[in-house]
C-alpha cells in the first residue's frame, strides 16, 4: 500500500475550527465510491503497530498535532495505481503517462473560491475538473445572481453561496479547508486575513498585495492562526518551465550569463480596477511585468542584489492616471548573471523569454500564457548549432497548482510558494520603482541561500 495521503491532518489538523472528528469524518467519507477501501484502510490504521513514518516527520517539517496513537490514513491501492492500459503507439511516438489517480471526491481538499471575475470563470474552476486532490465546494461574490448560475453550473450547494458580507461564516463551513482568493490585488490581505482567522488555509493570486507591509500582515496573520499560506505562481507548477529550471541548474549549456524576459498586452476598459491604484497597487509590473520577475528567481533560485528601473507612461492616456503603462528593469544576481526584463499594458501582446548561456540558449515563446507554451533549445556542437524543439504536453497549470497547495495541506508540508515568497517579489517590485523615481540603481538584501523562500519542490508537475 502506498502512502500517499495523510487524510487525518484533514480531520485533527491541531486548532483548525472546523476540523470534524474522526467519526465525523467516516460518516462523511463512508458515502460514495470508495467507501469499503477506505473504510477499511482506516480500520486498519486502528492498529497502532501500524504506523507509518510522516512525510513531515522525515522531513522533519513541524508535525501536525495528531491525537496519540492516530497513525496517517492511506490511498488503497485500488484507488491509487494508475489503471494500465494496452499500448497502441510506436516505441517512436511520443508515449501517454500513467493513466491519471484521482482521489476519490470524498478525500479531497475542498475549496471557497472568492470573486468570480475572469480569472475564476474562464481557469479555475473549469481546473477543478482536471484536479486530482482539490474540489470546488463554496463560492463567494458580490453577485446573487452569477452566484446562482455558476453555483447551478458547478453543483454547488445554495448554504454554501456567500456573500462578501458573509465572508466570515466560511468558518463554519466544515467543507471548506482552504480558500481560493482571486479579487483585485489591493483586496488580496484583508481577505486572507479574513480567511486566516475563520480557520481555513488560504491560496492567494498574484501578485500577493499592493505594499511589502500588507504581504508580511498577510504571513503574520496565517502563522498566528497555524493555517498554510500560498501565493498561486502558476508558472512554478508547470512542466515546461521546471525543464527550463533544471538545464539552468544543472548548467547544460554551461554557467548562465543573461536572460532577457517580456511580458506585456494592449490593456482597455480605464475603469477596470486594474487602472486604480488602491485596487491594483500600480499598472503593468505588479500584473503582468512579476511573471518576468518571479520566473527568472525561480530558474536561477537566487536573489537579485541590485535593480534599476524606468517607468513611463503615454501623457493624457486616460489608462494612467493612477498606474504606469511600462516598466523596463535590470537586475544583478550573485552569481554574475544579469537579466533584463520589460513590461507594458501599452503595446500587443508579447510574452517570453530566453536565457543566455555559454555554450548555448533556451528560449520559451510564448512563455507565459495558460497554455501552448513553445520550448526550444540551441546548442553549439563543433561548428553547427543544434536547434531543438521540446514536445512537452500542456498542463492545466491552476490544476497542478491547487493540488499542490492541497497536498501541501494534507501532508502538512511548506508549499513550494509560501508567503514569503510573494513578500520578496513585493520588496523587489517596491525597489525597482524606488529606483525609476530615484534615477539610480537600489540596492537589495543579500540572500545567500539558494530557493531562499520556497518549500521543497512539487514532486509532480
Ligand atoms: P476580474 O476583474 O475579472 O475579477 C475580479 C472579481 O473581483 C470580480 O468578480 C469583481 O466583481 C470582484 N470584486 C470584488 N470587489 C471588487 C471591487 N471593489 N472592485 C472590483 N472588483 C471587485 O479580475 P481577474 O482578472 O479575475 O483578476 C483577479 C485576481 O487574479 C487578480 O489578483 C489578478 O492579478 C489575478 N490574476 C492571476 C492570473 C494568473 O494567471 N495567475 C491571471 C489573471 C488574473
Amino acid at each position: 500500500m502506498k502512502p500517499i495521503v495523510r487524510l487525518m491532518n484533514l480531520l485533527t489538523d491541531g486548532t483548525a475550527p472546523e476540523g470534524l472528528s474522526r467519526q465525523e469524518f467516516l460518516k462523511t467519507t463512508g458515502r460514495g465510491l470508495a467507501l469499503g477501501a477506505i473504510s477499511s484502510a482506516f480500520a486498519a490504521c486502528d492498529n497502532p503497530s501500524e504506523t507509518k513514518t510522516s512525510t513531515a516527520a522525515k522531513t522533519g517539517a513541524s508535525a501536525p498535532k495528531l491525537p496519540a496513537g492516530s497513525p496517517p490514513a492511506e490511498v488503497p491501492d485500488e484507488v491509487s495505481k494508475p489503471i494500465e492500459l494496452e499500448q497502441i503507439k510506436a516505441k517512436t511516438e511520443q508515449q501517454e503517462g500513467p493513466t491519471p489517480t484521482p482521489l476519490p471526491e470524498d478525500m479531497r481538499v475542498g475549496y471557497a473560491v472568492v470573486g468570480l471575475g475572469h480569472l475564476t470563470l474562464n481557469q479555475i474552476l473549469p481546473a477543478f475538473g482536471a484536479c486530482k486532490k482539490s474540489k470546488v465546494v463554496a463560492l463567494v461574490s458580490g453577485s446573487p445572481d452569477k452566484l446562482k448560475k455558476v453555483a447551478a453550473q458547478y453543483g454547488i450547494k445554495p448554504e454554501s453561496c456567500y456573500s462578501y458580507a458573509d465572508y466570515d461564516k466560511l468558518r463554519d463551513n466544515p467543507e471548506v479547508k482552504a480558500i481560493y482568493i482571486v479579487l483585485p490585488n489591493g483586496m488580496h490581505a484583508e481577505y486572507t486575513i479574513r480567511g486566516a482567522k475563520a480557520g481555513k488555509h488560504i491560496l492567494c493570486e498574484k501578485p500577493m498585495a499592493n505594499t511589502a507591509q500588507e504581504c508580511q500582515s498577510m504571513i503574520d496573520a496565517c502563522k498566528k492562526a497555524n493555517r498554510k499560506l500560498m501565493v498561486a505562481y502558476r508558472i512554478q507548477y508547470e512542466p515546461h518551465h521546471r525543464m527550463v529550471r533544471d538545464m539552468v541548474q544543472k548548467e547544460e549549456f554551461g554557467k548562465i550569463k543573461s536572460i532577457v524576459a517580456n511580458n506585456g498586452q494592449n490593456s482597455d476598459n480605464p475603469s477596470h480596477w486594474r487602472f486604480k491604484k488602491a485596487l491594483a497597487g500600480g499598472g503593468s509590473l505588479p500584473d503582468v511585468g512579476l511573471y518576468c520577475l518571479n520566473t527568472i528567481r525561480y530558474l536561477l533560485g537566487e536573489e537579485p542584489t541590485e535593480v534599476v528601473g524606468y517607468v513611463h507612461s503615454t501623457p493624457n492616456d486616460p489608462r494612467f492616471k493612477e498606474v504606469e503603462e511600462q516598466v523596463n528593469w535590470l537586475m544583478k544576481f550573485p552569481s554574475g548573471v544579469q537579466a533584463s526584463c520589460a513590461t507594458s499594458y501599452g503595446h500587443h501582446e508579447d510574452r517570453n523569454y530566453k536565457v543566455l548561456a555559454e555554450t548555448g540558449w533556451i528560449r520559451m515563446d510564448p512563455a507565459f500564457p495558460y497554455t501552448g507554451l513553445k520550448l526550444e533549445t540551441s546548442q553549439a556542437q563543433g561548428k553547427e548549432n543544434q536547434l531543438t524543439q521540446h514536445n512537452i504536453a500542456d498542463k492545466d497549470q491552476f490544476a497542478t497548482e491547487m493540488d499542490h497547495f492541497s497536498e501541501c495541506i494534507m501532508e502538512d508540508k511548506v508549499p513550494f510558494t509560501p508567503g514569503e515568497e510573494g513578500l520578496q517579489d513585493q520588496k523587489i517590485m517596491e525597489a525597482i520603482y524606488q529606483s525609476a523615481r530615484e534615477g539610480k540603481p537600489v540596492k537589495l538584501e543579500s540572500v545567500s541561500k539558494k530557493d531562499a523562500f520556497r518549500g521543497e519542490l512539487p514532486k509532480e508537475v
